[in-house]
């Protein structure tokens, strides 16, 4: 029998459900919602009663996030098999077999069929991260299923979602681990070592997302001088120093960050590494790097976070790409990088035309790069993808 609470959209805004886009936004619904919690699963149907999807209400501009488009019952063997779906993915694509590689998102948003909900696994330790309350009300349940997954063996489930869920939850809301217990984590990338600080750092931890962008750094590292703009943990600088770079300036403006940055260094070069760090305005900094580094890498946080400030965050993307093209030494190699969903692969491939243009030096694409198959995109879904970079050489 079916007791979910429905919901009815206004003539004609069926049409993007039916091609599997996820969300519902508040201005499509037809029916009154101000009955239902926070988190609520509710079917959704178009306004001739065809059903749609089900979903978790939240109220504001997207008002369901859909995570059935098929009438099913919504029980933990439901939430289970898609959990063992997500694993399934990141087996064939390499991530659980390899010894030298412990870390990696289990859980993508849309992109794995949990439209609010990140997970990412950290050497025994999954750190959940709730962008909704209907995963929210349900981390007890995800907690217990992830515990049965097999080959992840994990040891601990902390909960992350004090800042990350809307609100009005957010202020009620406690980071907390829901089992185990706090141990000094550390994960390993391709055989690097990183410290995970799950309590207080960004996003889960560690931007696991820049794995293979950081592999391909250790390419370009060997003899040359790196400078590591927006270094946060540190991971470029690693990858850098294990490509054997001849020398690594990390930046950050967070005196925090550069200290996870220096303990990740020294975790896997101890004190000798050739490595500095500065905590500065990276902007200002660009100013005046001169000809000192063969090697940049650019990895600004999201500067825009929705589209209203579109035009503000690329200015900021051609202001540092201007000044780090223009003074890269002679055939340097620039790693350029946008988090920014809302900054489009192509408007941030204008931008850096653009700077290029201004700074008056030949750029060639080497690489344009993206997220990894751990952080898939719904093809329905585009806003899942924000991660995109481009390497360059600058003659
Ligand atoms: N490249 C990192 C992730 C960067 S996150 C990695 O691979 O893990 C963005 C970082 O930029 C944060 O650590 C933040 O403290 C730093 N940041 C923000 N604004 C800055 C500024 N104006 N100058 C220097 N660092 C800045």
């Amino acid at each position: 029998m079916n007791t979910l609470p429905q919901i009815r959209l206004k003539p004609g805004k069926e049409a993007s459900l039916q091609r599997f886009h996820p969300w519902v936004f508040s201005g499509a619904i037809a029916s009154d919602t101000s009955g239902l919690e926070e988190g609520q699963t509710v079917e959704v149907y178009a306004h001739d009663h065809t059903y749609l999807g089900t979903g978790h209400f939240q109220p504001g501009s997207i008002a369901v996030r859909i995570f059935s488009f098929q009438q099913q019952p919504i029980d933990a063997a439901f939430w289970e098999s898609r959990l063992l779906q997500a694993l399934s993915l990141r087996q064939s694509a390499g991530l659980l077999q390899q010894a030298h590689t412990n870390m990696f998102r289990l859980v993508h948003g849309e992109g794995d069929g949990f439209p609010g909900l990140i997970v990412d696994v950290y050497n025994g330790l999954a750190v959940l991260q709730c962008h909704s309350m209907g995963f929210y009300r349900m981390r007890e349940l995800i907690t217990h299923l992830l515990l049965k997954l097999p080959g992840i063996k994990l040891r601990a489930v902390y909960d992350k979602s004090a800042h990350s869920l809307p609100f009005p939850a957010r202020p009620h809301a406690q980071d907390a681990y829901l089992h185990g217990q706090p141990e000094e984590w550390v994960a390993s990338e391709y055989g690097d070592q990183y410290y995970i600080e799950v309590e207080q750092g960004q996003k889960t931890g560690f931007f696991i997302d820049q794995r293979e962008n950081r592999r391909l750094l250790r390419q370009y590292a060997a003899g040359r001088s790196l400078l590591n703009a927006f270094c946060y943990t540190g991971g470029f600088s690693v990858a850098a120093l294990r490509g054997q770079a001849a020398a690594v300036t990390s930046v950050d403006s967070s005196q925090y960050a550069l200290e996870l940055c220096d303990k990740n260094v020294s975790l896997n070069f101890g004190q000798q590494a050739p490595h500095q760090s500065l905590a500065t305005n990276a902007f200002e900094m660009l100013n005046q790097i001169d000809q000192q580094y063969d090697l940049i890498v650019l990895d600004p946080p999201a500067f825009a976070k929705h589209h209203k400030v579109l035009s503000r965050a690329l200015k900021g993307y051609r202001k540092i790409n201007r000044r780090a093209i223009a003074q890269i030494r002679p055939n340097g190699i620039l790693f350029t990088f946008s988090c920014s969903q809302a900054v489009s692969r192509d408007a941030f491939r204008k931008t850096i035309f653009t700077s290029a243009a201004l700074a008056g030096r030949k750029v060639r694409i080497l690489h344009q790069l993206s997220q990894p198959a751990d952080h898939p995109i719904s093809i329905y879904h585009p806003e899942g993808e924000y991660l995109k970079g481009l390497v360059l050489a600058v003659e």
